[in-house]
């Protein structure tokens, strides 16, 4: 590798932000009862072999239980993706991370960030520790998406899937297989170190790009309220009340169906918009999207899901 011409330099960087993938247990028996974001980026590509012709280099950005997922960390990991893309030699960068707020991290960055090069999120349901851990075969399928000729956009690889990062949704608390698309169903499967793609990789948004990879500590506040049987307005008529704390700017209501809300929560969000809160409706149902009626006062947020939506209101919110 030493001796190779510069122009055939390809580095895959890692980047470690903690979770399961990067947890440790005091049993290799226990898949639940684990410590998540212990062990270090460098360590968990022990014994990973890179694709040929490729350099794996680590950075640990985080070491979080993705639960605790913050939106510094965001910020931080985008400009550290930001930063490696542009290097000539970079073909793409992984993410490891947690499973829990990995959606959100995956539809942040797909957001956010515009490169031709690929970024690849990968993470694990059991912990480094375990009798047979997932993550080292995610993280080599993620290292083999990074560096396939053609890849981009924001995808996650988990258990041989490869999801885009606009789609994806935890939808299993135990499996290995914890992920699914929905209706889009996933870009493709990592077999024995190679890409069988099924559909396009996901083009990426990024339209607020710089404001948000500068926005430390500027970001609007945007709330979720779920509408549910017996639902009032009175969780909408407390936030924009909260004195001295930050104001509300934006309210992402998790609706039932086709974006349907009870109709004291939805008085009290008609109430709130006219005051100048952001409201948005984004669907509790797993797959499907917000089909518009002409009589909506409300707006919908399409397919995405309520946190999903909540990330699109909050970057929305920043480009005003
Ligand atoms: N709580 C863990 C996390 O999200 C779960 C996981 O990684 O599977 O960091």
């Amino acid at each position: 590798m030493a001796n190779a011409p510069l122009s055939e330099l390809r580095r895959v960087v890692v980047l470690g932000t903690g979770g399961t993938i990067a947890g440790r247990a005091a049993s290799s028996g226990d898949n639940i009862g684990y410590t998540a974001g212990q062990v270090g980026v460098a360590d968990l590509l022990g014994g990973i072999e890179a694709p040929e012709g490729v350099t794996l280099v680590a950075e640990q950005v985080a070491q979080v239980d993705s639960k605790d997922m913050s939106l510094d960390i965001w910020q931080k990991l985008a400009q550290r993706c930001v930063h490696w893309l542009a290097q000539p030699d970079v073909v793409g960068v992984v993410i490891t991370h947690g499973t829990d707020t990995l959606e959100e991290t995956a539809f942040f960055l797909h957001s956010v960030i515009a490169s031709a090069k690929p970024v690849v999120l990968t993470c694990a349901m059991r912990p480094a520790t375990a009798l047979a851990p997932d993550g080292p075969q995610n993280v080599r399928d993620a290292i083999v998406v990074a560096a396939t000729a053609g890849a981009h956009g924001v995808t996650v690889v988990c258990a041989g899937t490869v999801h885009s990062g606009v789609d994806i949704q935890k939808v299993h608390t135990y499996r290995l297989d914890a992920f699914a698309s929905g209706d889009a169903g996933p870009i493709g499967y990592v077999e024995e170190g190679a890409v069988r793609r099924v559909r396009a990789w996901p083009e990426g948004a990024a339209l607020e790009a710089s404001k948000a990879l500068d926005a430390v500590g500027q970001w609007p506040r945007v709330e979720i309220v779920m509408s549910h049987a017996g639902a009032s307005g009175a969780l909408v008529d407390a936030l924009l009340q909260v004195g001295g704390a930050e104001p509300v700017r934006g309210l992402v209501l998790a609706a039932t169906g086709n974006g349907t809300l009870h109709h004291a929560l939805e008085a009290a969000a008609l109430k709130a918009q006219d005051r100048g809160v952001a409201v948005l409706r984004a669907t509790r149902c797993a797959n499907g999207r917000i089909l518009p009626r002409p009589d909506d006062r409300l707006r919908d947020a399409g397919a995405l899901t309520p946190v999903k939506a909540r990330i699109a209101l909050m970057l929305e919110l920043l480009g005003k």
